[in-house]
């Protein structure tokens, strides 16, 4: 789960690390008087998306005055910003970010994410900060710094003196470098992160060191042991299919084909769509039903793949050890009767009941296309979405 800048911000620095003063405002208006709260005469407004690149975007305006936050302010609210990072749709701005505008003297780059060669945290710095990390491991890889993180001892602080160092920190602002990187740690740790970024951490032409920036990923599968950062969840930026599917607690991926996909197990997932693929098909989505799944949920992860608009087939696989046969036949059955199913619809049962299942779909009277091996499955999905898209139309199915 990602979260906006400015609760990145209030999270590490319950963790010591320094950031500026900011306030968040839902309008212009509140912009301006969130601005003359926080005080002083110059201010950075930020639009708050799940996405980086902003800055290049026209998503941080530095404003001196009143007039120049409501302007800049009323150029983001209620529009999608499209960066390098959100692809083309965009991500649409809701909240603005007002932050007292910090005097920059050195930017630097400081990330945190997870190591999975050495299996450790790993700390990647750099002084050449404001460019993304991609481009400063393009032009230039010498900069950048690395470390991991000793688990069972933690990030020490001759660690951390030891990137100060290498990054070119004056004596005076080591102490201030060490608390950042340390705050940093045990957020990631403390709060099963799965990335810290801050891009850029800058030195202040007062010798103070500030996040001016920060993003944070964390592992859905350990939300549960973090309430509160679970509540940090916004939905208006997340792929409205993948929401829904979380909401409905089925693991779902959305892919830019349009062959739906409804399957049980991430292998068996993961095995299906090389096998769409290897027909020359293109999987609209990842969707694993899980084990023992009832009718319900079967209708339910149906419904899900219809709602996208992309979805011209579908292939429902099942290897039932723990499921049955039977439920999944009842589901797609149920599903299809209540949702009035356009395109065509190829189900695959192996395992547990699937006798019973075969006779559900038999005497169903829908026209479902029922295939015995995975390999003829994918063929019949792929073969009857291509008939469909030469005879123009999502009618005509032939079972
Ligand atoms: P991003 O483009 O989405 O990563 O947004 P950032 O928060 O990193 O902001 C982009 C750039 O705006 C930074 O690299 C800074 O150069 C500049 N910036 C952001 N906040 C301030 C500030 O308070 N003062 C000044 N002078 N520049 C700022
Ligand atoms: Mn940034």
């Amino acid at each position: 789960m990602d979260i906006h800048e400015y609760q990145a911000k209030e999270v590490l620095a319950n963790f010591g690390v320094a950031v500026p003063d900011g306030a968040l405002a839902y309008s212009p208006e509140q912009a301006t008087y969130r601005a003359r709260e926080l005080g002083g005469d110059r201010w950075v407004v930020k639009a708050q998306i799940h996405a980086g690149g902003r800055g290049k975007a026209g998503g941080v305006k530095v404003c001196d005055s009143d007039v120049e936050i409501q302007e800049a302010t009323e150029g983001m609210f209620g529009q999608k910003m499209v960066t390098h990072q959100t692809g083309p749709e965009g991500k649409g701005i809701y909240r603005v970010y007002v932050e007292a505008a910090v005097p920059i003297n050195r930017e630097i780059y400081l990330g945190f994410v997870l190591d999975r060669s050495s299996q450790r945290v790993m700390i990647v710095a750099s002084a050449e900060g404001g460019m993304e990390i991609e481009e400063i491991s393009a032009e230039k890889p010498d900069s950048i710094v690395r470390a991991t993180v000793e688990p069972a001892v933690g990030l020490r602080e001759f660690q951390c003196r030891q990137i100060a160092f290498k990054l070119g920190i004056e004596t005076g602002m080591i102490q201030q470098m060490v608390r950042t990187l340390q705050g940093c740690y045990r957020a990631f740790t403390e709060l099963d992160a799965t990335m810290v970024e801050i891009n850029p951490l800058v030195v202040t032409t007062d010798n103070r060191v500030i996040a001016l920036d920060a993003k944070m990923t964390f592992d859905d599968n350990a939300l549960f042991r973090h309430p509160h950062v679970a509540e940090l969840r916004d939905k208006s930026q997340e792929d409205p299919r993948e929401s829904r599917a979380a909401d409905r607690g089925l693991n779902y991926v959305g892919l830019d084909g349009n062959i739906g996909c409804i399957v049980n197990g991430a292998g068996l997932a993961m095995a299906t769509m090389d096998t769409i693929k290897l027909a020359r098909g293109e999987p609209a989505n990842f969707l694993d039903i899980g084990g023992g799944a009832t009718p319900e949920r079967v209708a339910k992860a149906f419904r899900l793949v219809l709602s996208d608009t992309n979805v011209q087939a579908i292939l429902v696989n099942i290897f039932a050890g723990i499921n049955r046969c039977d439920w999944v036949a009842e589901g797609v059955v149920q599903a299809m009767k209540d949702v009035g199913v356009e395109v065509p619809v190829i189900v695959r049962l192996a395992g547990t009941n699937v006798e019973a299942g075969q006779k559900i779909l038999a005497q169903s009277g829908l026209p479902i296309i029922r295939a015995a091996t995975l390999n003829e499955a994918a063929e019949r999905v792929v073969g009857a979405w291509r008939n469909d898209l030469s005879q123009g139309t999502k009618m005509g199915v032939a079972s």
